[in-house]
């Protein structure tokens, strides 16, 4: 492990080649500014104390994987860029003395920013620096979204999943047991040549997966290494969500219907089947961002699980935006954030959602937003003007207590709108949300329009995805969620820069500090 090298502000190492970049580029942007959102000393602990060959300064490193984020090239493109392309060095802000940066050195750093979570300091530095620069004032209103990222791993079947899980599991047993590797070796390491038409061909070959599978399984059991855990769980994963029994003759056959939280990629694990809408599916990961309404600069970024509800990460974007010192009064959102739950969790981040309420729906029939409910009366009256006060204990889907009102089955049998209201023979019921109040004040603030505008306004987030999407977003360049939240944490320090160049926030301050 190499010691800290740092950039020598007073020597050859500062910006000598500013006067030949390009004039009004991202290049151009990364020389003059890079100084203030990039610093050495930021990432000091990555590097072992003492004496030793120093390393590149870490400072040249972030600039490189930023310009590398900017113009998506690959490491063996980067490290070329690094020696002879002049806009390239300028960004870089080295002279001389740093002749290029190696192909391996980009992804050794990368290991190195992950390992020590250093890439989270690093993209907080430009929200802190939007604070410091005067951009991000008091309480802001911020907007959050997600967006479908493709992931890197090839993307298989079900076959091929048990027959690379299988071989993962015999490579990391080995060692503790000899036999695994021969095991694992009656299976082919490549897809087979079977006739993949034929269904009984298929079956054959699943169920010799499937014995070898289980039994490497069976050797695993008591191997208490890290590895094999690991390995093995994803072994028996697959099994269990894409294998089942065959009910006329216990043979194993591919499950029917898809497990929701089926691993797709054998290279990538972590990768998931996802949709973005109803038409709209992906395999990969959900980045999710939270942007400031009116500096349009990325406050807070995270990913999740392709198949991952967008909302389950709101509470935590909002308090990360608080460590790099923003307050967010509002979180504009939209229906998929809505839930009482996300806005009992954002509220207690210290921020207010403001959502669209999803619309109730009951089959066709009236909805239970067609009922008056008087909570502080108990008592609910529907459409009909029948009003019922027998309310019963219940649990919710989460198992939290509840109740739900019950209109007298004779009521129900003898009203004129009992067709459009209810399905059975008795009388109509209706169940009491834990988050019923707030829910309703929700519903009824979006009659008020100030807050319908707020609901508009949401929109304006999506211009920052298609940013994020423009330096790479779209698709992650790294197996695993960590490295594809280390490439999004680049890509929104890129598109911070431009945001923060684009509000002549340093100029401005500049001009401030002058006058
Ligand atoms: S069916 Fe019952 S609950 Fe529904 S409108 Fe008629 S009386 Fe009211």
């Amino acid at each position: 492990m190499g010691v800290l090298g740092r950039v020598d502000r007073q020597g050859v190492g500062h910006l000598p080649h500013r006067h030949r970049v390009t004039p009004g580029t991202f290049y151009e942007r990364l020389a003059t500014h890079g100084q203030e959102l990039v610093a050495d000393e930021d990432f000091a602990h990555c590097y072992a104390p003492g004496r030793g060959r120093p390393s590149i300064p870490p400072s040249v490193m972030v600039r490189a994987l930023l310009l590398a984020t900017h113009d998506k090239t690959s490491d063996v493109e980067s490290a070329r860029r690094s020696r002879v392309d002049l806009d390239w060095r300028a960004a870089l802000g080295v002279g001389d003395e740093v002749a290029g940066i190696g192909a391996t050195t980009f992804s050794s750093f990368r290991a190195r920013l992950v390992l020590h979570d250093a890439d989270r300091q690093m993209f907080a530095r430009t929200v802190e620096r939007a604070v410091e620069l005067g951009v991000l004032k008091g309480e802001v209103t911020a907007i959050i979204d997600s967006s479908p990222v493709i992931g890197a791993g090839a993307v298989a079947d079900t076959y091929t999943l048990v027959r690379q899980f299988t071989h993962q599991l015999a490579a990391v047993l080995a060692a503790q047991r000899p036999k695994a590797q021969a095991l694992a070796a009656r299976i082919p390491a490549a897809k087979p040549r079977i006739d993949w038409h034929d269904a009984a061909a298929r079956r054959a070959h699943l169920a010799e997966l499937v014995a070898v599978a289980r039994a490497l399984l069976a050797q695993a059991v008591g191997v208490d290494d890290p590895a094999v855990v690991e390995a093995a769980g994803r072994l028996g994963k697959v099994l269990d969500d894409d294998v089942e029994p065959d009910p006329d003759d216990g043979a194993p056959r591919i499950r029917q219907g898809v497990a929701p939280d089926r691993m797709v990629s054998a290279s990538d694990p972590e990768q998931r089947h996802g949709r973005k809408s109803g038409s709209r599916r992906f395999d990969g990961h959900k980045a999710h961002v939270v942007g400031d309404e009116a500096s349009e600069l990325v406050l807070a970024v995270g990913i999740g699980a392709g198949n991952g509800a967008d909302a389950t990460p709101a509470a935590g974007l909002v308090r990360q935006t608080r460590w790099h010192g923003v307050r967010i009064g509002e979180l504009l959102a939209d229906m998929a954030y809505s839930d009482g739950d996300t806005r009992v969790a954002v509220e207690a981040a210290g921020a207010v959602l403001v959502a669209k309420v999803p619309p109730v729906s009951n089959g066709g029939r009236l909805a239970k937003t067609d009922f008056v409910i008087d909570l502080d009366a108990a008592r609910v009256t529907c459409p009909a003007g029948q009003t019922t006060c027998d309310a019963r204990p219940t649990t919710d889907a989460k198992g939290r207590a509840t109740s739900r009102f019950h209109f007298p089955t004779a009521v129900c049998a003898a009203c004129p709108l009992r067709s459009r209201c209810v399905k059975g023979t008795r009388g109509r019921t209706i169940e009491i949300s834990v988050h019923e109040r707030r829910m309703a004040a929700a519903r009824a603030a979006e009659r008020d329009p100030e807050v319908a505008d707020k609901l508009r306004r949401r929109a304006k987030v999506e211009r920052k995805i298609d940013h994020l999407q423009d330096v790479g977003m779209a698709k992650a360049r790294y197996r695993g969620r960590r490295k594809t939240l280390l490439q999004l944490r680049l890509a929104a320090v890129v598109v911070n820069l431009d945001r923060l160049v684009a509000l002549d926030a340093f100029t401005a301050t500049s001009r401030a500090l002058a006058a």
